[in-house]
């Protein structure tokens, strides 16, 4: 008698990428205050940072709007970038949990699900620097549920961020992901055409600053107001 063969897949087959600030949390303007005290302590003034809007943008990307502005070129910034990152980190550090912060709806249910679903990797693509990351995502204890990340050290582009989380998904784990089978959260119009950008899946949640009809004409594949229904979000992960 021949038993019915199972076939059982071995490795993950989805990969879910989050951004962090307005996806996963608020920090309630904690990165910026850090960033901002950092630039004046390395350049002397944090030219038009205040006035920068950083939804969406890289750390690097963000330093060179804001400096630019106060006549540093690319090379200045460049030279900087190294010891004013040490200074942003240990200021950030030393407010995380001091200040003010929220955790998004759903957020912890989601990733609790997605660690328990077979075949998910869960990642960060965030235009944070990797340490940055790491200190905003240890405030509500959430390091442990990212097993890999694309940051904004690795590129001031975010727009070459999935081919480099395709590239990192390769390496440690040995997996050729297709880009159909990515799929971004993020709350800003960059999440959503940097995962158009790469042929993957995109999901705008509505938890961010950008309002829901400027999301919605940039066309996502899915847009949520927020990620409270889990089951909903997991499933559309899975059977999409
Ligand atoms: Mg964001």
């Amino acid at each position: 008698m021949h038993s019915k063969k199972t076939v059982k897949r071995i490795c993950p087959i989805k990969a879910v990428l989050f951004d962090i600030d307005g996806t996963i949390m608020n920090c309630h303007r904690a990165g910026k205050i850090a960033l901002l005290k950092a630039a004046e302590e390395v350049f002397g003034t944090a030219g038009n940072m205040e006035n920068v809007n950083f939804q969406g943008k890289t750390d690097p990307f963000i330093l060179y709007e804001s400096l630019s502005s106060a006549g540093f070129n690319k090379t200045e910034i460049a030279e900087k970038t190294g010891i004013l990152k040490e200074k942003y980190i240990a200021r950030l550090n030393n407010i995380i949990f001091s200040h003010k912060a929220t955790l998004m709806p759903g957020i912890k249910e989601l990733l609790l699900m997605l660690e328990n679903s077979d075949n998910i990797l869960t990642g960060l693509l965030t235009g944070n620097f990797r340490e940055s990351a790491a200190i905003k995502l240890s405030r509500f204890n959430l390091n442990r549920h990212f097993s890999f990340g694309v940051f904004g050290c690795d590129t001031a582009n975010r727009n070459d961020m999935p081919l480099i989380a395709k590239k990192i998904i390769d390496k440690k784990y040995s997996i050729d992901l297709d880009f159909g089978d990515m799929i971004i959260i993020g709350d800003t119009v960059y999440d959503i055409l940097c995962s158009k950008h790469a042929g993957a899946v995109s999901i705008s949640v509505g938890t961010g600053w950008t309002h829901k009809e400027v999301l919605l004409n940039h066309k996502p594949d899915f847009y949520f107001d927020d990620l409270s229904n889990t089951d909903a979000v997991v499933d559309l992960i899975i059977n999409n």
